[in-house]
């Protein structure tokens, strides 16, 4: 199975844990909300007023630290009001900054996300985590004389190659037999599709994909298959991209890929769920409900957390060494640490879990997670 959420922005972020402050703003560009600069100026200003009120009423900050902030909330305002922010193609821009740190970093988010500011000593991943779970796929589409390669998260496909070749059709059939022109065009268009192939499977190899998709009549997909490399076919999706390419314009193929991503999508929680129901209880490898799913983190045995979309609740966590509890009140059994009350132990729970390497896996289609109060984990050993 290849990799469920591709969320290294994320956990390059929460390597930054030196303990100095950090400001996470996320900017929502909804583009029937916030497509023109007034409209964003407006929400940025709103998120920066935001942000001050919380550090005049923040306790437990030190003078510098407060004043590495305020001139990290100047930078980050200063920066959102010039023409340097890359808006074009983002549905939100997350950034993440901190004087002390260095550390002043923009990633666009590929849908909207609401506006919100977090000051922690962390930086807050959770809408990056959510918004980066897209994998990135890369899709060929051809017909006997046509192919189109194109690759990216499914809502930001950027075409990669179009193969417009000039095949037989057009040729002087000169002196030819019939039989001999038919083989000469069957040839050509089996170049064609090695030569697509050869695209896909170059592509495949000089860029991170987690899936692939084909799409084409029935009678020229298979052909176009064979000429695939292996590590390509492994990660190719049973369905076909149902898109007629002599007419169809990028929105269609857009269109035609989301439905196969989404059976796709549902597919891998299918199976990741029906992982989860075969390890719980039997003493195998994966743990249901958030006290054996904590324990299980705080044992840094987690491979994939799952969760669903509104799983949330409060929680506890040791200041010096990170465990997570459900309840607060008393010292860390660990090492007597000070515990600190959380309000979202879901932020919490996914912070831990990419931490240790794990993927996280919000599972949106199915109800599996219910019985197990929307957490679970499929366990490394
Ligand atoms: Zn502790």
């Amino acid at each position: 199975m290849s990799s469920v959420a591709p969320t290294d922005p994320a956990r390059r972020l929460l390597e930054h844990r030196t303990g100095h402050p950090v400001i996470s703003l996320y900017l929502d560009l909804d583009p029937e909300r916030f497509a023109t600069a007034p409209a964003r100026a407006a929400q940025v200003r709103s998120l920066i007023d935001q942000a001050a009120r919380q550090l005049d009423a923040a306790d437990g900050l030190g003078h510098d630290d407060l004043v590495t902030l305020r001139a990290d909330l100047r930078r980050i305002d200063d920066y959102l009001n010039s023409r340097e922010p890359p808006f074009q193609g983002a549905g939100a821009l997350g950034v993440f900054c901190s004087g002390r740190d260095d550390l002043f970093e923009v990633i666009q988010l590929p849908r909207p996300t609401p506006g919100r500011v977090v000051i922690g000593r962390v930086a807050y991943v959770e809408p990056l985590v959510e918004a980066l779970q897209q994998r990135r796929w890369l899709v060929a589409l051809v017909n006997r004389r046509v192919g189109r390669v194109l690759g990216g998260p499914v809502d930001r496909l950027e075409e990669h190659a179009n193969f417009d070749e000039y095949v037989h059709g057009q040729h002087d059939q000169g002196g030819w037999s019939q039989a001999r022109y038919e083989r000469s065009v069957e040839k050509d268009a089996e170049d064609h599709l090695r030569r697509v192939a050869d695209g896909v499977n170059q592509r495949w190899r000089s860029e991170r994909f987690d899936r692939a998709a084909v799409g084409g009549p029935v009678e020229i997909v298979p052909r176009l298959e064979s000429h695939l490399a292996a590590e390509v076919k492994a990660n190719l999706a049973p369905g076909r991209v149902e898109v007629d390419l002599s007419s169809a314009n990028d929105d269609e193929v857009r269109r035609a890929l989301a439905k196969l991503v989404v059976e796709d999508e549902k597919e891998l929680e299918r199976e990741t769920l029906d992982r989860l129901a075969a390890g719980v209880g039997s003493g195998g490898r994966a743990v249901g409900g958030p006290e054996d799913t904590l324990e299980a983190l705080n044992e840094r045995r987690v491979q994939t957390l799952l969760l669903e979309p509104g799983f949330d609740q409060r929680g506890a966590r040791c200041q010096s060494c990170g465990l997570l509890m459900l309840k607060s009140g008393g010292r860390c059994p660990a090492d007597g640490g000070v515990i600190e009350q959380l309000e979202h132990l879901r932020e919490a729970a996914i912070e831990a879990a990419l931490g240790q390497g794990a993927d996280v896996m919000i599972v949106r289609h199915y109800p599996g997670l219910g019985p197990l109060q929307g957490i679970g984990a499929l366990l490394r050993y």
